[in-house]
């Protein structure tokens, strides 16, 4: 299979290169507005520890919403089930940052992934701890899941985040009118803008997806039935929504970022860390989701048989 990697992801790197359309880059801070477009990296952890990469695998990114797939991963390792009271399990059909469905549906967010969710997974992270603490839990998953202590927030995209964030401010102050967030809202949006500006190469988001892939030998970080509540999570809400499409062209759970990182999984065969920064009209990943297409059509990874 590496074998076959390796041959395949060069070509495939120079197919994505050769497109025309890269997408827009997300433009809701400077930080992110001024990367160039035209970039693309891929990076494939196999099941018998090997890794193969093709294009700028080593250039760091910002990982954005791909940070809430880890803040759930320690909050389920924290308090397990109970976090189904707070947060649902259901695509939204929205977009990421929606607070429609919030007042319908009485302060309980549809899934973790979208940002509302995402905000009380991180309040309950904060339960016990202080933003420094509970930061220092998910950077600490991180550098276990990865191997690779060399993990850092850039904090000049968390400043940024917490400048121009009133959305999520909005949402934060209506989960907390509803109840639902334990903490002070400056805690939980200030935590939160910080986990988004958590910096990873597609190497390391590739290594970090090991122990949800349930890759062997890889960290024991999750139990396997937690894995597949992750990987459950991900294929149905992983991609806002653009996760039906994503479900459908891929056939793999992933989750997307606005800095352009997929985080995509082939349950026990692969842990694929992707990043382009362009983004489709859904905010995901505009080349970054065609090679996961390509590279789950070429290797025939699908959890559909
Ligand atoms: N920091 C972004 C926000 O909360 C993350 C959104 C995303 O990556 O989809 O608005």
């Amino acid at each position: 299979m590496a074998t076959e990697l390796a041959d395949f992801l060069p070509q495939l790197d120079r197919d994505i290169r050769a497109m025309a359309d890269w997408g827009k880059v997300a433009d809701y801070i400077p930080e992110l507005a001024r990367v160039d477009p035209a970039q693309f990296g891929i990076a494939v952890a196999l099941a018998d520890g090997s890794m193969v990469t093709a294009g700028d695998a080593q250039k760091r990114f910002s990982i954005q919403s791909v940070s809430k797939v880890f803040s759930l991963a320690c909050v389920l390792g924290r308090i397990g089930e109970q976090i189904w009271t707070r947060v649902g399990r259901e695509p939204s059909g929205s977009r990421f940052d929606s607070i429609l469905l919030l007042e319908l549906e009485k302060g309980r967010p549809r899934n973790p992934f979208i940002n509302a969710g995402a905000l009380v997974t991180t309040d309950e992270l904060l339960t016990g701890r202080s933003p420094r603490d509970a930061l220092s839990e998910i950077l600490g998953f991180l550098a276990a899941a990865t191997g690779d202590a060399d993990i850092h927030i850039d904090k000049f995209v968390a400043q940024s985040e917490a400048e121009t964030g009133f959305r999520n401010a909005a949402l934060a102050n209506y989960l907390k009118s509803f109840g639902n967030l334990k903490n002070p809202v400056d805690y939980v949006l200030g935590t939160y803008f910080h986990q988004c500006a958590i910096e990873l190469t597609c190497e390391q988001l590739a290594r970090a997806g090991r122990s949800i892939a349930g890759l062997p030998g890889a960290p024991r970080l999750l139990t396997p039935q937690k894995a597949r509540r992750l990987n459950a999570l991900m294929m149905t809400c992983g991609h806002y929504d653009g996760s039906g499409d994503f479900a459908f062209r891929v056939g793999l759970p992933g989750k997307s970022g606005v800095g352009g990182g997929i985080l995509l999984i082939a349950p026990g065969l692969a842990s694929i860390g992707i990043w382009s920064p362009g983004l489709n009209a859904y905010g995901n990943s505009q080349a970054g989701t065609v090679a996961a297409e390509k590279l789950a059509r070429k290797m025939g990874w699908s959890v559909f048989g």
